[in-house]
């Protein structure tokens, strides 16, 4: 790599405000890690407090624990953190469950409010599990029509009648950002529901739910937030829909007494209403101490560095991409994509596993794209530069085609 985006790199770190941000987490020295948008890294304080909480609250404390180390307001606590993240007002998210099951009860809330008659329009970049769980509810409805159509023609959709709109705000694959001000504002004016998943945005974009009027969110906590592998996921409900909302999948940690044993379900006031059974503590411990590291962080902050990360990595792969068969697939636009970066190349699985075996850890997504996710909370300019580096040198080389590089792993 030329001499002069080295030096960039280097400038550009001195500048950085976050950078003291990354000794906070658990990184070897020489790896780097471009796939926090898939799973977010290990923060160094987490291991402790997770032990604490085996050995301690559930080894010495029992079942007290529930009480006395507060493991029931967990979900609650949890998401009162989240919500302050991504400009959602206190007493709209809960952390509980997967993202695809948090899909599955607000959506099923939304068309409860519709009379489950409606037509829910998504996008064909939308991430299979939202479609496949939109799928689902429209087998169980048989008032409700999924209508998906392509990323660009969402607004034309829109236009042509809408009952729920249902969208990812960040495409997992090519990372393009989609309007949420402006497809929200347009859904409600034609009296649309409007439900957002913020997998790829939650803990790395700035976030406003109140201030764009969101109805319903879902989203991730193991990719940006660094719950951990499978770490419970948060759903969002706007406080004017709350006291309507009637859930479907309705369980015992969503009653308004739920130590009151009684047979008919009574929803809890307000967004609890859509939990469902007894939270998983020790995933829940270890995404809550992950969110110290957001304590006092101005999101509008990291969501300039991400663009700074993105933009940097898309100027040092500019010079020999096109030689050398990659294509952008993710838009030059900074405020027109999230915080990961992909790149179409023919090879992509082996020259993935290439990278990974050279110490860059991105991942891939079928058919042909490299994606690499920048971390604002502890990525380096540097990083990024060595990871442009070293892809160049893989694809000059081609030391990519190897047997052992194109053998598929089950996790791609
Ligand atoms: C990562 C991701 C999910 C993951 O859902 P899980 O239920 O946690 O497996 C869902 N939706 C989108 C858009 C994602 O990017």
């Amino acid at each position: 790599m030329h001499d002069d985006f080295q030096a960039r790199a280097a400038a550009l770190d001195d500048a950085d405000p976050l950078a003291a941000l990354r000794d906070r987490f658990a990184l070897a020295e020489g790896l780097v890690y471009l796939d926090g948008n898939s799973l977010g890294a290990l923060p160094r304080h987490v291991p402790d407090r997770v032990a604490s909480a085996v050995k301690t609250e559930w080894g010495e404390h029992l079942i007290t624990a529930w009480n006395r180390d507060g493991w029931v307001d967990l979900p609650v606590r949890t998401g009162e953190r989240i919500a302050a993240l991504i400009g959602a007002a206190p007493g709209t998210v809960r952390v509980t469950d997967s993202t695809s099951v948090n899909l599955f009860k607000v959506l099923s809330a939304a068309l409860s409010l519709k009379g489950n008659r409606a037509t829910v329009v998504s996008d064909s970049g939308n991430f299979p599990t939202d479609l496949y769980v939109a799928h689902g509810l429209e087998r169980a409805h048989p008032g409700v029509v999924l209508k998906v159509v392509a990323p660009e023609a969402v607004a034309a959709a829109i236009d042509e009648g809408v009952d729920v709109l249902m969208l990812t705000e960040v495409d997992y694959r090519t990372g393009r950002r989609h309007d949420m001000a402006a497809l929200t504002a347009s859904a409600h004016e034609r009296g649309a529901l409007v439900i957002w998943d913020l997998a790829h945005s939650a803990g790395a974009l700035a976030v406003d739910l109140e201030g764009v009027r969101v109805d319903f969110a879902v989203g991730c906590g193991y990719k940006f937030f660094n719950g951990g592998p499978g770490a419970p996921a948060f759903y969002y409900i706007a406080e004017r829909h709350q006291a309507a909302v009637e859930p479907l999948l309705a369980g015992w940690f969503g009653h308004a007494a739920p130590f009151a044993f009684e047979t008919a379900f009574r929803p809890a006031e307000g967004a609890d209403r859509l939990r469902v059974g007894t939270p998983p503590v020790l995933s829940m411990v270890a995404l809550d101490a992950a969110l110290d590291i957001f304590d006092g962080l101005d999101m509008d902050a990291v969501q300039a560095k991400g663009r700074a990360l993105t933009d940097f990595f898309i100027a040092c792969v500019d010079p020999f991409a096109g030689e050398l068969g990659l294509e952008l697939a993710t838009p030059r636009d900074p405020a027109a994509r999230g915080s990961h970066v992909s790149l179409r190349h023919e090879q992509a699985y082996p020259v993935m596993q290439a990278l990974i075996a050279a110490g860059v850890i991105g991942d891939m997504r079928a058919p042909d794209i490299l994606r690499f996710g920048f971390a604002p909370l502890y990525v380096r300019f540097s990083d990024v530069l060595s990871a442009a580096g070293t892809l160049e040198t893989i694809l000059r080389q081609e030391s990519w085609d190897r047997p052992e590089f194109h053998a598929r792993k089950a996790v791609t």
